[in-house]
């Protein structure tokens, strides 16, 4: 098995024009693996990318107050057809609307999905 080691530099070509050239930053034989677009030597690894998503997925890192969306959840399950919405669980909808709200802004910010995908 040939010995690799994880890339340290970020390689700038010298002349991007070519598939091999020599890095301008820490001279060595760097060439464009065309998997990544990334310029390596021959000896170095990225590390693995992540799965890319499949379509309608998403991966959101969200700051939440489980105490918060607790409540919320309960204050939902409360409602039944017919019934009047107490203002409780009209709060409760809305902090989970900003929930989704995040979900869909990260998504955007992914670059995985146009606006028109998650916004329509
Ligand atoms: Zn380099």
């Amino acid at each position: 098995m040939k010995h690799t080691t994880q890339r340290k530099c970020p390689h700038v070509p010298h002349n991007p024009d070519t598939m091999q050239t020599v890095c301008e930053l820490c001279s060595a034989e760097v060439f464009n693996d065309p998997s990544t677009g990334l310029w390596m030597t021959q000896t170095e690894t990225v590390p693995a990318k992540p799965t890319p998503f499949t379509s309608g997925e998403v991966c959101a890192m969200l700051k939440i107050d489980f105490n918060l969306l607790r409540r919320q959840k309960l204050a939902l399950i409360e409602l039944k057809p017919g019934t009047t919405v107490t203002s409780e669980q009209s709060a409760a909808a809305e902090g989970l609307l900003n929930i989704l709200d995040a979900i869909q802004d990260q998504a955007l910010r992914s670059g995985e999905y146009t606006e028109k995908q998650i916004f329509g």
